[in-house]
């Protein structure tokens, strides 16, 4: 059966239990979750005034397609009330397609592996956590290697669970 990793994440809100909703929806509507990263507390990249993140990576077995999962996981976005007002901006619960076994594609709405991974440590440190010899099919590199060489300085902590 195909595996895809997800990256989930989300900074508004009550971030654990998004993160704790967003998984009991993917075990119903994309796949069977395999492994499971800890959750990771980062402060926010690319627009940083904004609350820090939460981040988790999945390891998930699917029988969907690419696009059926991206579908999916659009759907589960939208039921926990995400709302897209400006890009990188807050949001309750966002979900990547990191990799989907060793697909390599690029369309217009969904590119794989996602083309960001790479550059964010709040990517990395979870997945090499779940997969740290998964190997990128376009890179070329294992996880762990990308991490090593990986040029993002924000710190990503292990989030010790806190009352919100
Ligand atoms: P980033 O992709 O830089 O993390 P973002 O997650 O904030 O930014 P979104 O607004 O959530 O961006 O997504 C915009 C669009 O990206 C989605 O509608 C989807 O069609 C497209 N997309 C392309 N590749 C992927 C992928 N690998 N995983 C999820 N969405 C993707
Ligand atoms: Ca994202
Ligand atoms: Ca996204």
């Amino acid at each position: 059966m195909p595996k895809v990793y997800l990256l989930l994440g989300g900074n508004l809100g009550n971030r654990t239990l998004y993160l704790q909703q967003a998984r009991e929806s993917i075990n119903h509507r994309v796949g069977i979750i395999a492994q499971s990263s800890k959750v990771y507390e980062t402060a926010a990249w690319g627009k940083t005034d904004q609350p820090t993140f939460l981040n988790q990576v999945l390891e998930v077995e699917t029988i969907l397609s690419p696009e059926e999962a991206l579908q999916s996981i659009n759907a589960i976005e939208q039921e926990l009330g995400r709302v897209r007002l400006e890009h990188w901006g807050a949001r309750v619960i966002d979900i990547d397609i990191l990799f989907y076994d060793d697909l390599v594609q690029q369309t217009q709405r969904l590119t794989i592996p996602h083309p960001q991974l790479h550059l964010r440590r709040f990517t990395l440190m979870p997945l090499t956590e779940i997969a740290p010899n998964l190997v990128h099919p376009v890179l070329g590199k294992s996880t762990t290697v990308l991490l090593e060489n990986c040029p993002d300085e924000l710190e990503v902590k292990v989030y010790e669970k806190a009352a919100e």
